[in-house]
């Protein structure tokens, strides 16, 4: 992996969910969650609902070009983006799910000292405060920009301008991390932002060292100086 090619990056954004934990027996549930959320919606059997939405993704996948999300996917058949989240915060259990990794906490804990760190996630404020608390990574973050804020979910170019514009920094100062390129990076990186795609731990945890890498390199002054937050 190349180092991150920007040297003036002051902000980083992270997707939440399969890019600061990864965790399949939890992305299983939201899927049945969701599963069970368009059952009632289309009055079908959670099964039936689980194979019209797959066949939901794939035309709007192809339709499309790109990966698609389970927001567009329920939006497709008809549910209601609002439910489904109401429907994830009374079902879903991250707590049962997800734990600490010290080494996410300790990396974290050290690019907080050099960047601004944010959230910008297509899940909801509340299960994002729940999560952060099962990875110990509250109060880690300057905002959390969250689904409920506005119900656009990623990718959404008006979003991105409010998030880009929250943060008070350039295109070429604020790097956008997640797991999904189509869903986080793509507009970002139009946008001129550099991004970095991580999908496993490894990769998550080589951030710091990259950043660490191209900023000395190619600066002459510490960052963390400059920066005003
Ligand atoms: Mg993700």
């Amino acid at each position: 992996m190349p180092l991150i090619p920007c040297p003036d990056i002051r902000g980083i954004v992270f997707d939440l969910d399969g890019t600061l934990y990864i965790a399949p027996d939890f992305a299983a549930t939201i899927q049945d969650a969701a599963a069970d959320y368009m059952a009632g919606v289309m009055g079908v059997t959670p099964d039936e609902a689980r194979q019209l939405m797959a066949a939901a993704r794939s035309r709007l996948a192809e339709a499309s070009g790109t990966v698609q999300t389970l927001s567009a996917v329920c939006n497709s058949l008809g549910g209601s983006i609002r439910e489904l989240h109401a429907f994830f915060e009374e079902r879903l259990r991250p707590e049962a799910y997800l734990t600490r990794d010290q080494r996410v906490i300790v990396q974290l804990e050290r690019l907080r000292e050099r960047f601004a760190l944010y959230i910008y996630t297509n899940n909801n404020h509340a299960l994002t405060r729940r999560i952060l608390a099962c990875l110990g990574l509250e109060g880690m973050f300057s905002h959390i920009f969250a689904i409920d804020d506005a119900w656009r979910p990623k990718p959404d170019e008006q979003m991105l301008e409010q998030v880009m514009a929250a943060t008070g920094l350039a295109p070429s100062e604020l790097l956008f991390v997640g797991d999904r390129y189509d869903i986080d990076l793509r507009l970002p990186e139009q946008r001129g932002c550099p991004v970095f795609l991580s999908q496993n731990l490894d990769q998550l945890l080589r951030l710091e060292g990259l950043l660490t890498a191209s900023t000395s390199r190619e600066k002459n002054r510490p960052l963390h100086k400059e920066m005003k937050r």
